[in-house]
């Protein structure tokens, strides 16, 4: 690695691709002529108008966003939207949330402060390891909508079909694997994302919102919880996060230059094979989830030890390989190997693994 970088094998923030933050690097002090870094620009500048206008359309093109969907650009993280969802798209007042691991949890606890939340399955018994099958689930029709959390970070899940949600609008949480793969927006109502994990700096997240789920008889809710305002405003009310959208602007352009979704599926099966092909050989590591509903972003795995877990997070770290513990709520280990992990640090990062093991056998 070059500039004495590491493999960082962070859940978020995390790895950036190279050439993006060489990019930024080089138009840190005067950007393209306008004598000045972008973080100096005011948002209402055409300058920066053209930078904004650029990222969505970028966005557009990679994900093929139909054009009665809106892109926002908001604050909060994807924290916020475990409110500002019920708070806009409850119009009966009940919701259908599929519970897979920490993050369908933490949405459905924020949630029911709003309205009724039915949880329609759980993988809770088996300690959020597999998708529940949601072929058949029981959605009462005046349900607004059925969410899920596309890929739990935490637990390391992934969900392959999506559900059936029986002609009821699909809420999901992306954040940890956004532009990983295609994704055709129009099966779902909402997607949204926190841009830290697979794109861009913390603080900010991609909203993308069927145009007819924006309601403007919300005067009573704040007016920032309000998509509408977003809508109404290209992501402008108030000052956005200029460097977010800026620096994930250049991740979307990055990524079209790669060949798009379809290519960056390619390459992360590719490189999580890697991964699980060397658990599933292993006598001393081994992956938490079932085969079927396995990560190709977040892969936790366990020796079976907290002593020899915290061995094996110590000498990957002394080796330059960074950011291996596993989420405190679980323990054990994990590798987050997110779109800008090259294929090169998961195979080193094996390599270390056998070596490793074959020393403490
Ligand atoms: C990290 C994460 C969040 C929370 O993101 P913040 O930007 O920190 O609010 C929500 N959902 C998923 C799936 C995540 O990975």
């Amino acid at each position: 690695m070059k500039y004495g970088r590491v493999f960082n094998f962070s859940a978020g923030p995390a790895m950036m691709p190279e050439p993006v933050l060489e990019e930024i690097r080089d138009e840190m002090m005067n950007y393209r002529g306008s004598g000045m870094c972008v973080m100096e620009m005011s948002h209402r500048s055409k300058v920066y108008q053209q930078i904004i206008d650029e990222a969505e359309q970028d966005l557009r093109d990679l994900m093929g966003i139909p054009d009665n969907y809106k892109v926002l650009f908001i604050q909060g993280g994807a924290t916020l939207q475990f409110s500002m969802i019920p708070m806009n798209l409850m119009k009966n007042g009940k919701a259908v949330y599929i519970e897979t691991g920490a993050w369908s949890k933490k949405a459905i606890a924020e949630a029911k402060k709003v309205g009724e939340v039915i949880v329609g399955a759980s993988s809770k018994d088996k300690n959020y390891t597999y998708i529940p099958d949601c072929s058949n689930l029981d959605i009462p029709s005046d349900t607004d909508y059925v969410y899920i959390c596309e890929n739990e970070t935490i637990h390391g899940v992934t969900w392959n079909k999506l559900p059936n949600t029986k002609g009821h609008v699909l809420v999901s949480d992306q954040s940890s694997m956004f532009l990983s793969r295609p994704c055709n927006v129009s099966d779902y109502g909402l997607i949204y994302a926190g841009v830290q994990k697979n794109v861009g700096p913390a603080g900010m997240v991609v909203v993308i919102i069927r145009e007819d789920l924006i309601r403007d008889d919300l005067e009573n809710l704040p007016i920032y919880l309000q998509y509408k305002t977003h809508a109404d405003n290209g992501s402008m009310y108030n000052t956005p996060n200029c460097w977010a959208i800026y620096c994930c602007g250049k991740v979307f352009k990055y990524l079209k230059s790669l060949g798009g979704l379809k290519k960056m599926e390619e390459i992360n099966k590719d490189k999580a094979k890697v991964f699980y092909d060397f658990l599933d050989q292993s006598k001393m590591f081994k992956g938490t989830v079932v085969p079927q509903d396995r990560s190709l972003m977040n892969i936790p795995f366990v020796t079976g030890s907290a002593e020899l877990d915290a061995e094996v997070v110590a000498a990957t770290k002394a080796a330059g390989y960074d950011n291996l513990k596993g989420h405190k709520s679980v323990g054990g280990l994990r590798a987050s190997i997110y779109n800008a992990m090259p294929k090169e640090g998961v195979v080193a990062l094996v390599d270390f693994l056998k070596k490793f093991e074959a020393e403490h056998k």
